[in-house]
């Protein structure tokens, strides 16, 4: 028997910003992929989860005792552009669990059938989406990038159509909340700053408790979800990774990372690099990206002027923006860090990380294998950074202050993975699985779970692809 101690907080605390939805039935589910240490961290038991009530619980079928199954109600800017009503349209949360860290977690269903909140689509999602989600967001975990986690991967039984027919397919994802810049957006679209007071103290109260009593608790809550995210997006770039679609409904309180769709990280260096089909400008190249989380920031700042100064919220302008001033400077610090890290180095200065940087642009040089070389000359062996970049009359010159002042070379390899998702192993294992055999997603899988380690057998990861123009799909 399944059973599942829930305590679900959204659906008891904010009622108005959800409504009660049940999924689909699906026709033949059947249980995939099952992320067997998470469901222990959650206190679930794994056997349960794989027996008929698990999987109907994965699949959204039937929903075991104590769920509450609900689609949230959220706003949001898409490309820019603001949509007032887009919510849990093919999603649901299942309820919230403690997990053994006493962490509040969310379990929750992507594909899992339409909701009031559908529009024209079909609430539903295929499988090459689903396991790309597992794929990479593992990945973020092993790279100790804050993540929404997956917990399993179904199918359903059924035929869903995209550009192609797909198999029908569900994620079931675990997040520390689904609240969303956008979710503060669907309020104060909607001028309820009763409902937005009630989710700006959920939202303290779940993810920063210590705020909960200060006097400028609301901005105080602002400025920490603004050091999360800057913290978050200096890590995306340490890693060359693209998230492809930065709305600010994709943009979690939590300062994790959510909702991957057309996301990859990137091979050959560029900081103007794009894979998304739907992204034609160019909104959320891999360079864009600090400049676009301050963007989404903004717009948390926008929805919480009414509860900073309720008086006049007009008043809270400057506070809000020295927040995001702030911001800016929160960025840069992280930024040297996480790159520091990479170079070897405790504090670097921009032109030292830019430096390198723009040979690797230059050069085209593939991102994870240039700091892997750079990881060997740091112990003397320039081999392969000659062999990648000796072509640019700027290397030497720049080595010469790197040598100067790398004094962490120790700190390299905890930063500069060995193995990343590559896309075109991404996108083998991906057919592969669809004609039915799982084999690829499991080795990547086994790669991936520590990327900053060589393994004997795995040299073929290490290789980029061959260089044709890669683009990734949102699969919605
Ligand atoms: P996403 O691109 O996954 O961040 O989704 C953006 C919005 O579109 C959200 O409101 C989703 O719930 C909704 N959506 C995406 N795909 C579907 C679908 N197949 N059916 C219904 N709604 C969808
Ligand atoms: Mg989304």
């Amino acid at each position: 028997m399944l059973s599942i101690d829930f305590d679900n907080t959204y659906a008891r605390d904010l009622d108005g910003m959800y409504l009660p939805v049940q999924g689909a039935v699906a026709p033949d589910p059947a249980l995939l992929w099952l992320n067997e240490p998470l469901a222990a961290d959650l206190g679930l038991d794994p056997g349960a989860l794989r027996g008929a009530e698990g999987v109907a619980m994965l699949t959204g079928s039937a929903m075991p005792m104590g769920a509450t199954p609900l689609a949230m109600a959220y706003a949001g800017h898409q490309f820019g552009g603001f949509s007032p009503q887009l919510g849990d349209g093919r999603a649901l949360l299942v309820g919230e669990v403690i997990d053994r860290h006493g962490q509040r977690r969310d379990i929750h269903l992507k594909g899992s059938g339409k909701t009031p909140f559908s529009r024209g689509g079909d609430g539903k999602a295929v499988l090459g989406p689903v396991l790309r989600e597992v794929l990479i967001s593992e990945a973020m975990q092993a790279l100790g990038i804050p993540t929404t986690r997956a917990l399993a991967a179904t199918t359903t039984g059924e035929t869903v159509w995209r550009e192609a027919p797909g198999q029908g397919a569900v994620l079931a994802r675990v997040a520390a909340s689904h609240l969303r810049v956008g979710t503060f957006q669907f309020f104060y679209a909607r001028q309820e700053t009763a409902r937005l007071k009630r989710l700006a103290d959920y939202a303290i109260a779940r993810h920063f408790p210590e705020l909960t009593a200060g006097p400028d608790r609301y901005l105080d809550f602002y400025r920490a979800v603004i050091a999360r995210q800057m913290d978050l997006v200096a890590a995306w770039m340490g890693v060359g990774f693209i998230h492809g679609v930065m709305n600010t409904d994709n943009c979690a309180i939590s300062g994790e990372t959510i909702d991957y769709g057309p996301c990859a990280f990137m091979d050959t260096f560029n900081p103007d690099t794009v894979y998304s089909s739907i992204d034609r400008q160019g909104r959320y190249a891999y360079g864009n990206q600090p400049v676009l989380a301050r963007w989404n920031l903004a717009r948390l700042g926008e929805t919480l002027m009414p509860l900073i100064a309720p008086e006049d919220p007009a008043k809270a302008l400057p506070q809000v923006q020295a927040a995001l001033e702030e911001a800016e400077t929160l960025h840069d610090a992280a930024r040297r860090r996480v790159f520091g890290a990479k170079l070897g180095v405790s504090a670097p200065t921009d032109a030292l990380i830019d430096g390198f940087l723009d040979i690797l642009t230059a050069q085209s040089a593939d991102f994870t294998q240039a700091f892997q070389a750079l990881g060997r000359a740091a112990s003397g062996d320039d081999t392969s950074l000659t062999g990648l970049l000796g072509a640019d009359p700027r290397l030497s010159a720049w080595l010469e202050p790197w040598r100067g002042a790398l004094d962490r070379p120790g700190a390299m390899a905890r930063a500069n993975p060995v193995y990343i998702p590559r896309n075109h192993k991404v996108e083998e294992a991906l057919e592969a699985a669809q004609a039915g055999d799982l084999g690829k997603v499991h080795r990547l899988l086994a790669v991936i779970a520590e990327p900053y380690r060589r393994r004997a057998g795995f040299e073929d990861f290490e290789e980029p692809g061959t260089p044709a123009h890669y683009q990734t799909y949102c699969g919605t």
